[in-house]
């Protein structure tokens, strides 16, 4: 037995370390990222094949491999040492990213099967006899085949000539159910038994694969399925290219100078290898067509190309001028697909039948053959980054990566590139281009500022200012389109007891419940808490519940009293059923079946509405106060977006911020849409505060039910962190162990350090050698430890 070669497998799991294992007699050749089946614990599980391995030291016994559950690796050689490079960078299980690029129903232990694919012509003499056209090829049967046989066969699947099959694979009825949305008046709590969690509420729309990973059980799925708590949404009304209809007369727009500039300055280096380009294009300026030409360019070098977009069903102008372009080349793959859906996307694009593809963060893992160009529109955004679960990957930064390993080049574009991308672009690291115009008539909105410390109406209309309110009258009479736009969704942010004073907070993460009209019920938007028919005050018992404040739903209600004439839609993530229909919101609206249109972040995406000529922003200041370094910057990049909606084609478009603070140098900035002089100060603020890209941060989160012990656990892992820092020579600034700022979360307690230092990939190699020496770096077990590199936000 100690013959048989010795490899190196990766198995899902909190233990990021690979295992060993011996090979037998009857497995031939592996390839990197093959999917094994190997016996472990008790049991058996899912491994990856990652290489060979040295003999573990001391007298260890290796468990052999039970066998291959594919005959050919899945991963492309390129596909493989990204999957590896993002493991390792971000600290993450290699198993945990290769199953990031598989569709769900191969991350399961489940043996492929094989039939010869229908463009085969003639099946070679020596695997003729494996079955008859249109028939699987078992396992069996391939074991018995000689190894020349296996080599051509082998052959032919990395060719397409033989498809891969798997159980599950048949499209049955349960495949045609798209996901799930909740009952309106569900009450998940009667799910549960007794002294049992109930699942956890959600909002929109969700597949199944989805609500699984939100910790759904099959149980309980079944159970609310049948009891109607869960609403099933048929799978054809989800499919985000039946919606968007590709727009072919973009075909015929021409460019304008400084596009063709764009074009012409990208297009050679297309075959020059890694190139990094910055687009800094303003709002309207027409990126999405230079992003056309560009894969244009790349489909005449019979070669491929990767669009991702910040969220998908919001990026319709992007797809509807793919398709416009390209027809049926382009595909989308994204979490929002039934699994079917994702599946037929995943593997046209291995077969070489789409030539673009277009999808979100995930999309990176596309296993696009001859790669030539990825495009990551609006790079800014922080949708980007996984928080949750591992991998915590940017898809941005991995899309520098992966065009890094393919020596291809990268397109990077925004209206308000992130700080750290104009600084590597100032830098000379990445060649920056600009769009200084709207093509055509269309001109910038006229940006005015409102100060609400006097203009606000009293009363209960004072989140709406009396210029506002005359100017979005003048707008519609003139039979023209409004978007208003407000960063908080629900009825009411906060209630508060009329007798007492008392405000219900989540009893999870101890922060203000916000009430939903619709469902009469309060919900915390961190965690998903629900609680209905709050009628009585928790402390006195009073009656009298005050609603403060105005969330989206709250303004709509008050719409017809406050401006004559206005017929509103409402997009927000509870009145989009799913990230979905939230195209179909936008396109109703575009369609001018609306002459309103009021909500949070999501109007800022997505598609082009050339009848928009006004945009009110209720509440220009919120969320510039987060404690969060990217606060600023991320307010700064949805005003400029939100602005920029209003006053495209022929009529000028007028922008109004209402503001508390209107001498903020923030404000004034955005209302000049002056990304430069914002630039400037911000970097320096980054600067002095060090902070990226002057150094790179990683958040060390300690989570825990008990709130005695956090703290300890914390310090002393800090001492210890400090002394192998000291010890590797790494230079580093520790913060903390401080309390997040969500300090609750999901009844956890929760404590972080943050570490900057400029030896990012010294220093997550340190934990990674720390790790293997001391498993879960010798943490009590009630003590749960996220590592997360280069973090979008410290919450
Ligand atoms: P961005 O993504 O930069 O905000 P878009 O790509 O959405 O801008 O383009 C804004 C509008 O300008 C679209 O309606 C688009 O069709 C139009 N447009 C873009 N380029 C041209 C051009 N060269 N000539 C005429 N119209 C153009
Ligand atoms: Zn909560």
């Amino acid at each position: 037995m100690s013959s048989h070669p010795l490899i190196t497998v990766a198995i899902a799991g909190p233990l990021r370390r690979a295992f060993t294992y011996a090979t037998h007699d009857a497995i031939g050749p592996l390839t990197p990222g093959q999917r094994l089946l190997v016996p472990f614990g008790k049991g058996r599980k899912l491994g990856y094949y990652l290489g060979p391995s040295e003999p573990p030291p001391g007298n260890i016994t290796v468990k052999q491999v039970i066998k291959p559950l594919d005959e050919v690796s899945f991963f492309s050689a390129d596909l493989f040492q990204f999957c590896l490079w993002m493991a390792d960078y971000y600290f993450a299980n290699p198993a945990d990213v290769l199953a990031c690029a598989l569709p769900s129903m191969l991350k399961s232990a489940v043996a492929v099967r094989y039939r010869w694919a229908d463009q085969i012509l003639t099946i070679p003499k020596q695997v003729e006899s494996l079955c008859k056209p249109g028939k699987k090829i078992s396992a069996a049967t391939l074991q018995s085949i000689h190894q020349s046989g296996k080599t051509i066969f082998r052959k032919l699947v990395s060719e397409g000539l033989v498809e891969e099959i798997w159980d599950g694979d048949a499209s049955d009825d349960s495949q045609r159910i798209g996901g799930y949305r909740m009952a309106e008046d569900a009450q998940l709590e009667t799910l549960a038994a007794k002294g049992k969690q109930p699942p956890v509420p959600f909002y929109g729309e969700k597949s199944r694969s989805e609500l699984r990973e939100l910790g759904w059980s099959e149980h309980y799925l079944g159970k609310a399925i049948a009891q109607r708590l869960l609403l099933p949404i048929p799978a054809k009304e989800n499919h985000p290219l039946d919606f968007i209809k590709g727009r072919p007369e973009v075909r015929s727009i021409s460019l304008n100078a400084e596009q063709r500039s764009v074009v012409d300055t990208v297009t050679p280096a297309l075959t020059a290898g890694f190139k990094p380009f910055l687009l800094h294009g303003i709002t309207g300026s027409g990126k999405t067509i230079v992003y056309c030409h560009l894969a244009q360019a790349v489909i005449d070098l019979h070669k491929t190309a990767l669009v991702l977009t910040p969220e998908i069903a919001l990026s319709g102008a992007t797809l509807a001028y793919l398709r416009g372009f390209f027809g049926d080349q382009v595909t989308v793959i994204h979490s929002a697909m039934t699994d079917r859906e994702r599946l037929d996307s995943w593997r046209g694009i291995r077969r070489g039948k789409y030539r673009i593809v277009v999808g979100p963060r995930s999309a990176i893992f596309a296993p696009l053959p001859d790669l030539g160009l990825i495009i990551v529109d609006e790079e800014h955004d922080g949708s980007y980054k996984q928080d949750d679960p591992s991998p915590r990957f940017h898809g941005r930064d991995c899309a520098i990566m992966r065009a890094k390993q393919n020596n291809i080049p990268v397109l990077l574009g925004s209206a308000s590139p992130s700080i750290e991308s104009y600084y590597h672009a100032r830098q000379g690291r990445y060649h920056l281009l600009e769009l200084t115009q709207r093509p055509g008539e269309a001109v910038l909105p006229e940006i005015r500022i409102v100060d609400m410390r006097t203009e606000g109406v009293k009363g209960e209309a004072g989140f709406v200012s009396l210029p506002l309110k005359k100017e979005v009258e003048k707008r519609l009479a003139l039979d023209q389109q409004v978007i208003l736009f407000l960063n908080r969704r629900g009825y009411s942010p906060m209630l508060r007891c009329g007798d007492c004073g008392h405000i219900p907070l989540c009893p999870s993460c101890n922060i203000r419940l916000t009430y939903h009209k619709v469902g009469h019920r309060l919900t915390c938007h961190y965690c998903g808490f629900i609680r209905s028919n709050y009628d009585n005050c928790d402390q006195c018992f009073g009656t009298k519940i005050l609603y403060m404040g105005a969330g989206t739903q709250k303004v709509e209600e008050m719409i017809p009293k406050l401006f004559v004439g206005a017929t509103t839609i409402r997009l927000d993530s509870d009145s989009a059923g799913g990230r979905v229909s939230a195209h179909r919101i936008l396109n109703a609206f575009a369609q001018r079946e609306y002459n309103l249109l009021l909500g949070t972040q999501m109007v800022t995406k997505g598609l082009d509405m050339p009848n928009v000529s006004l945009v009110g922003v209720l509440s220009a200041d919120s969320g510039s106060d987060l404690p969060d370094f990217r606060s600023t910057e991320k307010t700064f990049a949805r005003l400029l977006q939100v602005a920029g909606r209003s006053g495209r084609a022929g009529i000028r478009g007028e922008v109004i911020f209402q503001t508390y603070a209107p001498e903020s140098e923030l404000i004034t900035d955005a209302s000049r849409q002056d990304f430069r002089s914002f630039y400037e100060r911000e970097l320096l603020s980054r600067q002095e505060c060090s902070y990226p890209p002057f150094v790179r941060l990683t958040n060390i989160i300690f989570s825990s039910l008990e709130e005695a012990s956090l703290e300890t656990v914390a310090l002393e892992f800090h001492a210890r962190l400090k002394a192998r820092l000291a010890q590797s020579g790494i230079t580093a600034q520790l913060l903390g162990p401080h309390p997040c700022p969500l300090y609750l979360l999901r009844k956890s307690y929760r404590r972080h350090i943050i570490v900057k230092t400029n030896q990012q990939v010294a220093f997550v190699r340190m934990l990674t050698q720390w790790e293997a020496e001391e498993s879960r770096f010798k943490l009590p077990a009630a003590i749960k430890v996220i590592v997360d590199i280069d973090p979008d936000d410290m919450m």
